[in-house]
């Protein structure tokens, strides 16, 4: 199937806003035009800035409740259509893309309901032998505006993590979703303004990051600066954006370790879910596996037998497993990577086959741990199974890398349980789950070049999205 060339306009606060250069979006499939975006410029940033920090939101919660539900609604009611844009930017396939949905309706409901809760607290104060007899409560308040930058990956829901908690919080938000995945951002902010969220509290900018980036970072009105992205960017933006704060979510390496103890049909089939899910671009895919020497020949036999099944290819064919990743040059860096990891003693078992951006997945044995397949993010298809002799082997290289966002565990062997959950230094550790396993309003979020531990999840981007005040009062 095929989608109509879509010619698009920024949206700030909620006008459509055009310039005479533009940037092409092309399938990575086929190297077709799906669409095109203004180049925008420093001025078109200031404008939305400029109409956010100049509108005073005065929803309700249950207004606020009532928009974010209805998002939800029309996202599932058009869901194919949604997808289909998804799957045209990005390459990803059709099963990636409906699920891709699926999960943005989680984010818009959660918000809805998690926006009708208010946790202010209160302080009784003649709890002391100098008390008094007074009250301290906190409430929250909405900042400036908040300037969101996201990710290729998840082009609908990044930017729905994002979005639905500054509305559940009558925060007023400007967006710069990726240029290379732009469309559905643009698709998404209609959707809002559809569902009836006034146009000023949501804006997107487009345009090439060399050209507004730094406005994005630098306005003064911008009280906080949420991003999602890879580390080099991220250490960019920490710099660049100085005493404003941030909330950064960065890449990952994250292991599934498998214990001599595991049920091995159950980690394989973990270990193809994470890897090979997204075509591996998920911040929190499998990148590296982790398994103990004396079950590994057997394990590493059930994960290319059950990779050799995987369809890869068109991603618009619905029995596909798996489309494309986003360029021809990340295939590239991949198939480069795996061969490199060869030269160095590893042995391919299955895959490293490229075409343009289908790269298929793959699954490489016997990986030395410090080879830069695993030592770097390979935001990609790639399975490499790297042998541990221990536990304090298997905590010690899964530790060894600079990044430390998420984990799995496979083993039914409750002191290794706790040993795991105690001294992997990362933001998550699943037991018997891919790293990637939340639920859209838990805490979600990693340490090291991670990120620097504040998190994202609905829950907690409403708490960073709002400045608490509190205020007493005499209280007898
Ligand atoms: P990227 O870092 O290349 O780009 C992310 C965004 O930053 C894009 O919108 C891009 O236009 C923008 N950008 C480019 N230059 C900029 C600058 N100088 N200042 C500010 N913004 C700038 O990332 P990507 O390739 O789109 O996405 C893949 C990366 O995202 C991976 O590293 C992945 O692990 C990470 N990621 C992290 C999470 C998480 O929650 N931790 C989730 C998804 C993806």
């Amino acid at each position: 199937m095929s989608v109509q060339i879509r010619v698009e306009a920024m949206r700030i606060a909620g006008e459509k806003v055009t310039t005479p250069d533009v940037v092409e979006v092309r399938s990575p499939y086929n190297g077709e035009v799906v669409g095109t975006i203004p180049k925008g410029q420093v001025a078109h940033v200031q404008a939305a800035f400029r109409a956010a920090a100049a509108y005073q939101p005065t929803l309700s919660r249950h207004e606020r409740y009532e928009i974010l539900q209805k998002a939800a609604d029309i996202l599932v009611a058009r869901k194919e259509e949604i997808s289909d844009l998804i799957t045209a930017e990005s390459g990803l396939c059709k099963k990636d893309s409906l699920y891709e949905v699926g999960r943005a309706y989680d984010v818009f409901s959660l918000s809805a309901r998690l926006c009708i809760m208010d946790d202010g607290e209160v302080y009784s104060c003649d709890i002391t032998p100098h008390g008094k007899k007074r009250k301290i409560f906190t409430v929250r308040e909405p900042l400036t505006a908040i300037s969101a930058i996201t990710p290729f990956n998840h082009p609908l829901n990044q930017v729905a993590h994002k979005v639905a908690p500054s509305i559940a919080t009558n925060n007023c938000m400007v967006l710069k979703p990726t240029e290379k995945t732009p469309l559905t951002a643009l698709l998404l902010a209609d959707i809002l303004y559809d569902a009836g969220l006034p146009p000023a509290m949501f804006s997107v900018v487009t345009g090439a990051p060399e050209d507004i980036a730094d406005e994005m970072l630098t306005n003064p009105d911008a009280e906080l600066v949420t991003f999602t992205g890879g580390v080099p960017i991220g250490k960019y933006i920490a710099e660049k954006a100085g005493y404003k704060r941030k909330v950064l979510e960065l890449g990952g390496n994250d292991p599934l370790i498998v214990m001599e103890d595991a049920d091995l049909d159950k980690a394989s089939d973990l270990a193809v879910a994470g890897a090979y899910k997204n075509s591996g671009q998920r911040c929190t895919a499998v990148k590296r596996i982790l398994v103990a020497d004396s079950v590994a020949d057997r394990f590493v036999d059930l994960l290319t037998e059950k990779t050799a099944v995987l369809k890869y290819g068109n991603p618009f064919d619905p029995e596909m497993d798996m489309g494309t990743v986003i360029t021809e040059q990340s295939a590239k860096l991949f198939e480069a990577r795996v061969n490199d990891a060869v030269a160095k003693g590893a042995v391919l078992k299955y895959g490293n086959k490229r075409d343009g951006a289908v790269y298929s997945p793959t699954v490489v044995d016997h990986v030395p741990f410090d080879c830069d397949l695993v030592r770097e993010e390979t935001f990609g298809p790639v399975a490499p199974v790297i042998r541990f002799t221990d536990i304090d082997d298997a905590i010690r290289i899964s530790n060894s890398t600079a990044f430390g966002l998420s984990s799995g565990v496979c083993t039914d062997n409750w002191p290794h349980i706790q040993r795991f959950i105690r001294d992997l230094r990362v933001g998550t550790v699943n037991i018997w789950e891919v790293p990637g396993y939340r639920i859209e309003m838990s805490p979600f979020g990693g340490i090291k070049d991670s990120g620097l531990g504040y998190k994202e999840g609905v829950l907690e981007a409403m708490k960073s999205f709002t400045n608490l005040k509190t205020y007493s009062l005499p209280w007898e």
